[in-house]
Order: structure tokens, then sequence, then C-alpha cells
């Protein structure tokens, strides 16, 4: 028998629906430690505002520790009311989050989005364009582009560079298309380059790795008004869509809402080691936390993609998409998916949990 396989996580539950959620990835990962003979040591650390609370600050150094003594990160959500009156860089979500982005230069954020049939009530599209479902990524540079050229806010102007340079198109194009490389085989670059200079020389080097690296895969471009459409209308075209920071944001919030509840989506920052933080695309989502009614999907697919991506435990992982799968098909759904219809019924947060449990120790 090989010998079991160790990972360490850092386990950051934070605030609001986050702790409760992460109650059933814990559930999870316990159940597939037991199928798949892999052993993951938990490093639970304060973080956002549980942390402010207890210690005085967001990012406490002995969390930042713990992180950098992990594979890998798993992020519930940080935030909420009893914050909001701190100065910004004090506040759970840009004290704790942009650190620890910048910290491990996590410059990849890779969105799975998607929807199955039996979902399709949840998302704004047209059954008809819903049709068999769709399954796609948005993979956004995170560190580059507008957000942080050069800045200026004069009296009579305002200005924001918008850059990137060679190493950060190369590697973020790496990401798109080796994930590519294990899904459908296509990746849709987005930008605009019919008018910016930053977008031609974008285009210019995703062409060049693509050449030279990746020609096997199938490469489309689209500008940016474009692929907002496009999106609407053929979400199921896609496979890989890759994107700058700005664009990115602007697509990544567009194909969440698309598939239906944001209980539902998982997300994924690494770095060019593939070491990752791990967390749901939501928030701490205080107007519900502590009623065992959130959705805990996007925390567990979360967790599916930290297996898939940082331990390559591909099996693993798909063995958590399946088993959620197949408890949405057997009509299992917290209330933000529950639509009432026939051969539906609504459940909690830990019945939700122990259902994907089952279905993966099945
Ligand atoms: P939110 O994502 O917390 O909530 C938006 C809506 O989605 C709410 O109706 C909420 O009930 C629902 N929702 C979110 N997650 C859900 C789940 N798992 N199951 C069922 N329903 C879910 O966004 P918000 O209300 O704008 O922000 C609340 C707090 O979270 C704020 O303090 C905000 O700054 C913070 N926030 C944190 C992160 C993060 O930690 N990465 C991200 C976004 C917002």
């Amino acid at each position: 028998m090989s010998p079991q396989k160790n990972y360490k996580i850092a386990v950051l539950a934070g605030d609001g629906i986050g702790p409760e959620v992460m109650t059933e990835v814990k559930k999870v990962l316990a159940a597939v430690s037991k199928k798949f003979f892999l052993d993951f040591e938990l490093k639970e650390s304060l973080v956002g505002g549980a942390a402010i609370d207890a210690i005085g600050e967001p990012l406490p150094t002995a969390t930042l520790k713990a992180c950098e003594e992990s594979d890998a990160i798993l992020f519930g959500s940080v935030g909420g009311e009893n914050w909001n009156s701190l100065p910004p860089e004090k506040r759970p979500e840009v004290g704790a989050l942009l650190p620890l982005r910048k910290h491990f230069d996590l410059f990849a954020n890779i969105r799975p989005a998607g929807i199955s049939p039996i979902l399709k009530n949840s998302s704004p599209l047209k059954p008809e364009i819903i049709g068999n479902g769709f399954h796609f990524t948005v993979v956004r540079e995170l560190t580059g582009d507008v957000y942080f050229g050069e800045k200026k806010l004069e009296k009579d102007f305002g200005s924001d560079l918008m850059i990137y340079k060679k190493n950060e198109v190369e590697r973020i194009a790496r990401v798109a298309f080796e994930l590519a490389r294990n899904s459908r085989q296509k990746v849709t670059n987005v930008d605009k380059a019919n008018v910016l200079a930053t977008s031609q020389f974008w285009r210019s080097i995703v062409e060049e790795i693509h050449a030279k690296e990746f020609p096997e895969i199938e490469l489309e471009h689209l500008y940016i008004d474009n692929a907002t459409m496009q999106l609407l209308t053929r979400p199921a075209d896609f496979d890989v869509i890759l994107a700058g920071n700005l664009f990115g944001d602007i697509l990544s919030d567009e194909a969440a809402q698309i598939s239906g509840s944001i209980g539902m989506q998982a997300s994924a920052s690494i770095n060019s080691k593939k070491f990752g933080l791990y967390e749901p695309m939501g928030g701490s989502a205080p107007s519900i936390a502590g009623k065992g009614i959130a959705n805990p999907i996007a925390q567990i697919g979360s967790a599916a993609m930290m297996l898939e991506i940082s331990f390559g435990e591909t099996e693993a992982a798909s063995a958590i998409e399946d088993a959620i799968q197949k408890t949405l098909e057997g009509g299992l759904l917290t209330a933000d998916i529950f639509t009432d219809s026939a051969g539906e019924q609504k459940v909690s947060t830990s019945e939700m949990g122990d259902s994907i449990i089952k279905n993966i120790l099945k």
C-alpha cells in the first residue's frame, strides 16, 4: 500500500456564515480522507473581524505564520457591521485578504461558473439558453492592470495607468492554457485590442505562449464588450476565459450572476507554485449567519478546487464535485436555491453537508 499523503491546510473560517460553512468542509475533508487515504492536517486560525475582536488586527502574525507553514489556505469570509466604522485598511476585508494575496503573490484568480439543468430556475438566463447546462472557468489576472498602475488625482484630471509586463501576461496565460488542457481544450482571450495598446501587447504575448507551449489548445479572441454579450447568449460555448484584472473583474461577476446563487460559487487565487487561497465568492452574509440555512456548496467547492489545483488530487476533487451534483439532482436544496418545485426538499446547511458526504462515501 502506498504511504498516506499528508497535506497541511490553514483553515481561516472568519466571520458571519464562514464558521458554519467551514464546519461542513471539515466533515467533507474527513470523508475524503477516509475514502482516498489522504491525511489532512488542519490548522485553524483567526482572521477578519473575529481576529480583530480577539487580538486587535484582521490578519494576526500567528495566522500568517500558519498559512506560511501550510500547503494551502482555506478561507471562509470576513466582515460585518461591527467592524464597518474602522478605517478601510484596518477592516476585515481589506486588512486580511489583500495582504494575504500580496504576501503569497496570488496572481491568478480562478472562478468556475456554470449551472446544471436542475438549477435553471435560479439563473436569470432563459431556460432555452441554459439548455443542458453550461460550465466554464474565468481566469483573471489579479496583480496588474489599471488597479496597480500609477494613479493621479488632480483638480482638473484623474488618471490610472493601464500597464502589463511580459512576465505577468506569460504566467497568467499559462494558467489558462493548463486549465484548458485538463478541460475542453479551448481558451477565449478577452481584451480590447482594437483600442488599447495594453491589450495589443497582452494579445501578442498570449499568442506567443499559445504557439510555443500550447499549440493543441484552441485559442479565440473576443473584445470585452462583445464577450459580455456572448456570455449571456451562448454560455455553453466557453471553456476557459482569460482576461486581465479589469475585464476579468467584470466578466467573473457576470459569470457568477448567470450561474444562480452566490452560495454556489467557489474560487481560487493561486501563485506560480500552485499555492493557493480557496474561498467562496460571496461574503459573510450577516443576515443569515447563525440560522443554519447558508449554502455550504461554495465553500465545499473551494475545497475541491484546492485538492485539484494545489494538491493534484484529481480523483478526490471529482468525488466531491460528483457528490454535490448528485445531491442537487436528488432535489436537496438550501433556501437560496429552493424554488418549491416538485421533487425539491428544503434542507439546512448541515443536511446539505451530510448528503454530500453520503454521496462521497457511496
Ligand atoms: P454577501 O455575499 O455576504 O451577501 C450577498 C447576498 O448573498 C445576501 O443575500 C446573502 O444572504 C447571500 N449569500 C451569500 N453567501 C451565501 C451562502 N453561502 N448561502 C446563501 N446565501 C448566501 O455580500 P454583502 O452582503 O455585500 O457583504 C456582507 C459582508 O461580507 C460585508 O461585510 C462585506 O464586506 C463582506 N464580504 C466579504 C468577502 C470576503 O470575505 N471575501 C467578499 C464579499 C463581501
